[in-house]
């Protein structure tokens, strides 16, 4: 069984969902096909959800006729037959009404969930029908059932397959399954999501869940890039990937990638194929657990990254001064990306800082603290990196642009370095001249 994910991306238009239909004509056998939202229209409901927190009555019930309408024009265009055109279109409206009965509740963290995760059931409901006219005969099984994940940190993955065993036994038999992506439950069984991009990690887990044999991520670019191909123009794509790499880069934002996408995977031997939807005979990216190559492979870059500059003001020794500082940041389970340490002082970094304010409080009793927000984590991802004679090329865009922070990764397969946002996309497009296109003296 094969795992094929549709993102946003590839299923924006009729046009992209006659090419969905396409791809899966031309690869036989059986499979479940997870998809995303239409694009646009998560962000569409997680401003329906932004108007609900401020009651915004009228704003919600325009969002929501929009989106009506967008849904039923696709179905008008697509959907032939006059009584399957009707039976969709009125689930298409049933499931709007449900969404603004949501919003008239009030505001919890797992409404929110169940009003943005309803781009995906309404594009399944409609993909499914549109592809048993086109001769595509399928199953439509909803994740809800089965993506009983208890934990997005650290996903249920025993779970998860004996409930989809359950679902698929259950349900009419099919060479294709169409499932929704994003979507899944918490360890108190209330529905929540996989965070912004979450859709790749549902496939993933369900890869994971059946033992599949690849788990394919169909989306508009031929593959991972060696940089962000929204900040540099050349960019190339990268034929191998590590699940060490793949995963570096997807966490340090390398947005073709959930961050956890890799993370079901790392114990079973289930390659990932990135493709491109409007270009299916491109080769990809293939990620797997193999090492291909030595050396650089990609940048990527991460933002919203604030820098935490603590001195110790106690007497205390150094490490009891090190446990406190991170004892602190365990209880408010704050994850730290980068951290530079010197005898009575240490300069970390962080994306989250929902709870920066009770951190710097506690921090206080033993410390001097200082933050500064608005910085990019750079990251320059490969496998044996220091001892890549092109290496020290990172550094020549020290000449141009200050670096704050900077560090080597434990397994040699990353370089870390911090810079203000302001220089992100001039910085990306130095280090791809320099280390990708051997342009080495552009500094000059
Ligand atoms: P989908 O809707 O298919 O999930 P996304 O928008 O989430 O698609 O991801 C695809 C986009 O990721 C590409 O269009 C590209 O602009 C962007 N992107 C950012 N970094 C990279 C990279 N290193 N390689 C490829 N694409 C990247
Ligand atoms: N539709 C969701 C989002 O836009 C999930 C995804 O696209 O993967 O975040
Ligand atoms: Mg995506």
């Amino acid at each position: 069984m094969k795992i094929l994910k549709f993102g946003g991306t590839s299923l924006g238009s009729i046009e992209s969902l006659k090419q969905v239909r396409d791809i899966l004509v031309d690869n036989p056998g059986k499979k479940i096909v997870v998809c995303s939202a239409m694009s646009g229209v998560t962000n569409q409901l997680v401003a329906v959800v932004e108007q609900m927190k401020i009651k915004e009555i009228k704003r919600i019930d325009r969002y929501l006729f929009d989106l009506e309408s967008k849904h039923l024009d696709v179905i008008h265009t697509l959907i032939s037959d006059k009584d399957q055109k009707e039976i969709v279109k009125k689930r298409v409206s049933h499931n709007i009404k449900e969404i603004l009965e949501l919003t008239r509740l009030e505001y919890s963290e797992t409404i929110r969930s169940k009003i943005i995760t309803q781009g995906e059931a309404l594009l399944t409901l409609i993909l499914s029908s549109y592809l048993n006219q086109e001769g595509v005969p399928n199953t439509l099984i909803f994740a809800k059932e089965f993506m009983l994940v208890d934990s997005i940190e650290n996903p249920n993955i025993g779970k998860v397959t004996k409930a989809l065993h359950n679902v698929l036994e259950n349900s009419k038999e099919s060479e294709v399954y169409i499932t929704q992506g994003f979507i899944c439950k918490d360890n108190n069984g209330e529905i929540t999501d996989l965070e912004r991009g979450g859709s790749d990690f549902s496939a993933t887990i369900i890869g994971a869940a059946i033992n599949a044999e690849t788990v394919e991520i169909w989306t508009d670019i031929d593959g991972v890039h060696n940089n962000d191909p929204r900040c540099v123009n050349e960019t190339n794509s990268i034929p191998y990937l590590s699940y060490s790499e793949a995963s570096k880069l997807a966490y340090f934002g390398a947005k073709v990638l959930h961050p956890k996408t890799i993370l079901p995977l790392i114990n079973k031997d289930i390659p990932v194929i990135l493709k491109n939807t409007f270009k299916p005979k491109a080769k990809g990216t293939v990620i797997s657990n193999k090492v291909d190559k030595k050396g650089m492979k990609a940048i990527s870059a991460k933002d919203n990254i604030t820098i935490v500059k603590i001195e110790s003001n106690a007497d205390l020794v150094p490490h009891d001064f090190f446990k406190k500082i991170f004892d602190i940041f365990h209880r408010f389970q704050i994850s730290i990306d980068i951290v530079i340490t010197s005898e009575k002082s240490m300069s970390l970094t962080i994306d989250d800082t929902v709870k920066l304010s009770e951190i710097t409080k506690e921090i206080r009793n033993y410390a001097e603290i200082t933050t500064e927000s608005l910085n990019t984590i750079i990251c320059i991802v490969g496998d044996s990196i220091a001892s890549d004679q092109k290496t020290y090329r990172i550094f020549n865009i020290l000449k141009l642009i200050p670096i704050k922070m900077i560090s080597l990764g434990k397994n040699d397969n990353n370089i870390s370095v911090l810079i203000d946002t302001s220089n992100k996309v001039r910085a990306l497009k130095l280090l791809q001249e320099n280390l990708f296109l051997q342009k080495e003296g552009t500094f000059a």
